[in-house]
């Protein structure tokens, strides 16, 4: 049975201050739901929010880690470091990285594998851009990278992970998928988990969609048969908004 897991992501936004008085609101329309929730916020704001989440079941998320146990590398934080403040999910290969920061499915893969050693879930990112959609790559990009960053990794492992379907192209730009293109590509997915694993394992793993996730589209995105949740970004900094998707 896979639980509906809603996880927001904060991107670079909210200082400490910004992200508790979020938590604030946010506990104060939260009246507990089925779904599960997460938000995923800057290092600086992790520990703060698990305080503040405390005796309640939203939980906290990274939104990246470096797979060293340590080491002269400055700037990185590791799993250790997380798994010492209680995070309970951190987000692998978002695109953002994987343009900007040089991610890449050996970087990703390696993550997963030092994530997996310990208790934290990882949220998988995976997404084609719209030139690759435009010619007609899509599906072949998502199973490369899929291939690429589990290599090596166990069945029994991979059913802990979440895995985010986030086209390039719908994010941040008010651009949804339509919920036919994300629902595709989400049972796409678990073919291939079903490929690379088998059918057990493959149904245990929660696949959720993201970009452009808002309050107007949440419900038929959410509707989906092969979406069992949503990584939101822009809309999940309003504490309203995010309850609203949450209760979609
Ligand atoms: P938006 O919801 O702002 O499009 O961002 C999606 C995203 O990148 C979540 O990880």
């Amino acid at each position: 049975m896979r639980i509906p897991f809603i996880a927001g992501n904060w991107k670079m936004f909210k200082t400490k201050a910004e992200a508790l008085a979020f938590a604030e609101e946010f506990k104060g329309l939260y009246q507990g739901t089925d779904v599960q929730t997460a938000i995923c916020a800057p290092f600086t704001n992790l520990e703060a929010l698990v305080e503040a989440f405390k005796g309640t079941d939203i939980k906290v998320g990274a939104q990246n880690v470096h797979f060293a146990d340590e080491g002269a590398y400055t700037g990185e934080i590791s799993v250790a470091m997380l798994e010492e403040i209680g995070v309970d999910f951190c987000i692998v290969g978002h695109s953002e990285r994987r343009q900007y920061f040089g991610e890449t499915d050996e970087t990703c893969n390696l993550k997963l594998k030092k994530l997996f050693e310990g208790p934290i879930r990882p949220i998988l990112c995976v997404g084609e851009s719209l030139d690759e959609r435009d010619a007609d790559k899509a599906f072949d990009i998502v199973k490369g990278q899929l291939e690429a960053d589990l290599a090596g990794i166990d069945g029994e492992l991979i059913k802990k992970l979440v895995i985010a379907y986030e086209p390039i192209w719908a994010i941040g730009t008010g651009r949804t998928a339509t919920p036919e293109q994300a629902e595709e590509m989400c049972a796409f997915i678990r073919e291939t988990l079903i490929a690379l694993y088998d059918e057990e394992i493959a149904d245990e793993v929660i696949i959720q969609y993201g970009g452009s996730v808002k309050p107007a589209n949440a419900t038929e995105i959410m509707n989906q048969e092969e979406i069992d949740g949503a990584l939101v970004g822009g809309a999940s900094l309003k504490a309203k908004d995010f309850m609203e998707i949450i209760d979609f």
